[in-house]
């Protein structure tokens, strides 16, 4: 066997492989695959854990330990090459999958399983995997008659047309306007930067003076920084208006809004849902709409006398400007202007604290300390020589866990930063197989003998991405589907990776990880405080603003009729009295270009990033609690939520660690919404 993408064990050989290796070894596999399949669904009358689901689990793995390299390598050391190779079987894959996932021989099998008197001998993350298969089986349509059958089916490929039509319009509607200045005087206030790519993007078209554009480049710094006001106007009114009957005709999201509402609320009702966020819900931690915006009605309520506040200080500092009234095209305006003046500081400086070393140090020594555990440099086969590979090690000395840094910008690689599985950790016949993650980030590399500084946003992310990984590698489930992050919620993911962001804000920490490049002095505290003032600068505003895409997303999809005589420019400015502090104009169309909700996965789950917020910052206050480093929290947090990965519903795990449900009290206090702070 020469082929390195099929060992079949160990960790991926990237001084190996290469792109002609991809195409033989899925198809190797997926011909593998798809013979499992056949022989499972045909030959086993009597299926069990061991004869039908393992099989599969363990397929599912080996394809999973092939692609998964590829994967990471095409985003990481791209070439044209391993693109071609890469797209080629991606799209072999969704076909596997899009099978897999509609054979309805196997749904039967696995509620055989299910109903069989055996089921409930299977351990507790056994039966969670097979009820996750009948689950998604059954939302995936299986369940229904053969004539609604046809009918989901025709939905599911209407409505993934639909919504795709609606970002493509959305593109071509921002890349459709453009706004030429041909007087220097009308630039006043602009960054050089921004002045500079305006006069490219004019030559570019073959004009004279600086054009503007509604990409986010362009567009956000003239609505920050411009003076001219007519400008800013001009801007606003194109950019809220992408997509909606004000532009052209045959690109007006209207009324594909409509349609994709009507067409998902059909879909969830062949289902036997009340509604599309019903069936949204399904795979979430939440469990009802109403349990949804009664949420986002009580962050509202607490939050909002705190957005008015913040409305308050923006519309007392307009008027020392000159402004009478703040327009929407005066806000972001005032408030960098605010921001500058009350909390400005300079990124570069406090960069100059953050040397690589120091924070990659002060990262591990937050995570031995508090979860018991000790992080060592280890050798492995990488695929650039800015990667690196680390072992986690328990407290017995024993490795449990094994990870791969790869933190600098460079050609080849994708913009973000990210956490991947490398390996998965489970129980095989031969022992236990360890968890590997890929942890990948796009921070500056090192410039001459200087090392590497990072912002502090940048470490921020860092420690971000590391609890991703920590959930994935600390985990101590033995089956597959359910191991690390695989089967956690939607709405939960993101738990432990807020969760460890909270240590970046936390002076204790912060004064051990930092040194400044040239004196070696730790950052100074002022600074600190400047930093932490500057975090929560319209913090209410923004709550705000989040709770008001969220309800409007969670009502269009439960509460909304779209045969009914409101449209969904109603529903959005209902919302908005009942909880913004700035209404925009009647003209601003922002639902035609909410892609989050019409083109994205975040259908009825808008919400999910303030519920995840509301969890990570509810766990972190049992460490404000027991102390900062607190192991004993720490080794909390791990057993009953990092630990536990997929295999039991995600309250479960918060409740057994917090022994309570979440509350948002940590969050508001985080954000300096207490009414000590009004
Ligand atoms: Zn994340």
């Amino acid at each position: 066997m020469s082929n390195p993408l099929l060992i079949g064990k160990g960790l991926p050989q990237f001084d190996q492989i290469k792109p002609e290796h991809v195409s033989p070894a899925i198809d190797t596999l997926l011909t593998e695959g798809r013979a499992l399949i056949e022989q499972l669904a045909t030959k086993q009358a009597s299926p069990s854990w061991e004869n039908f689901a393992l099989p599969l689990e363990n397929h599912s793995e080996k394809l999973g330990r092939s692609w998964g390299p590829v994967g990471h390598m095409n985003a990481v050391v791209n070439t044209p090459e391993l693109r071609e190779a890469y797209n080629e079987n991606l799209s072999k894959l969704s076909a596997y999958y899009s099978d897999l996932s509609q054979d309805e021989r196997l749904y039967q099998k696995f509620k055989q399983i299910q109903n069989s008197d055996d089921f409930t001998s299977l351990t507790a993350t056994q039966q969670k995997i097979i009820n996750n298969e009948v689950r998604d089986f059954k939302l995936g349509g299986a369940e229904l008659p053969e004539d609604k059958k046809a009918r989901y089916k025709a939905i599911s490929q209407e409505l993934s047309k639909l919504c795709s039509q609606f970002s493509d319009n959305v593109l071509d509607a921002t890349n459709d306007f453009s706004h030429l200045v041909t007087e220097e005087a009308v630039l006043s206030g602009l960054p050089e930067d921004a002045i500079q790519a305006a006069k490219a993007a004019a030559k570019e078209s073959d004009q004279v003076g600086w054009l503007f554009t509604l990409h986010f480049p362009s567009y956000l710094p003239v609505m920050q920084y411009a003076d001219n006001q007519a400008l800013r106007e001009t801007m606003y009114r194109a950019y809220s208006t992408r997509a909606s009957e004000f532009g052209k005709p045959e690109l007006d999201n209207t009324p594909l809004i409509a349609e994709i509402l009507k067409l998902r609320g059909e879909e969830a009702q062949l289902l036997d849902f009340a509604n599309y966020a019903e069936a949204s819900l399904a795979t979430k931690m939440a469990d009802t709409p109403k349990q949804v915006t009664d949420f986002l009605a009580t962050l509202a309520q607490r939050a909002k006398p705190f957005a008015e506040q913040d409305m308050a200080d923006l519309k007392a500092y307009a008027k020392t400007l000159g402004f009478d009234t703040l327009n929407a095209w005066d806000i972001s305006y005032v408030s960098e202007k605010l921001r500058q003046e009350k909390y400005a500081f300079s990124d570069q400086e406090v960069k100059q604290y953050f040397p690589e070393d120091k924070v990659k140090s002060g990262l591990f020594k937050v995570v031995e300390t508090i979860f018991g555990v000790q992080i060592d440099l280890a050798e492995a086969p990488i695929w650039h020589d800015n990667a690196s590979f680390y072992q986690i090690s328990n407290a017995q000395g024993q490795a449990v866990a094994y990870f791969y840094f790869d933190l600098y910008a460079r050609k080849g690689k994708r913009g973000g930063a990210w956490m991947d599985e490398c390996i998965t950790r489970r129980k095989t016949p031969q022992g236990v197989e360890l968890p590997v993650a890929y942890l990948t980030c796009n921070f500056s590399a090192p410039i001459g003998d200087k090392p590497a500084l990072f912002t502090h946003d940048e470490v921020e992310t860092l420690f971000h991405e590391f609890g991703h990984g920590l959930h994935h590698m600390l985990t101590q489930v033995d089956e597959y589907s359910v191991s690390g992050i695989k089967g956690v919620e939607w709405d939960a993911v993101e738990l432990p990776s807020q969760f460890m962001e909270n240590f970046c804000w936390e002076w204790e920490v912060l004064k051990n990880m930092t040194s400044h490049v040239d004196t070696g002095e730790p950052l100074p505290r002022a600074l600190f405080d400047k930093m932490l003032a500057a975090k929560n600068y319209q913090a209410g505003m923004q709550t705000v603003r989040q709770i008001e895409f969220s309800l409007f997303d969670i009502r269009l999809h439960s509460e909304f009729d779209p045969n009914g005589s409101k449209t969904t420019q109603d529903v959005i400015e209902q919302v908005r009295k009942e909880v913004a502090v700035s209404i925009p104009p009647t003209w601003n169309r922002f639902a035609n270009s909410f892609g989050h909700i019409f083109s994205g996965g975040y259908a009825a789950g808008y919400y999910s990033y303030k519920w995840a917020e509301v969890l990570s910052a509810d766990a972190y206050s049992l460490f404000e609690e027991m102390g900062v480093l607190s192991q004993e929290a720490g080794t909390r947090f791990k057993t009953e939520v990092l630990e536990q990965g997929g295999s039991r519903p995600a309250m479960e795990s918060f409740v057994a660690f917090r022994g309570r449900e979440p509350s948002m009290d940590a969050l508001l206090r985080h954000h300096g919404m207490t009414d000590s702070a009004m």
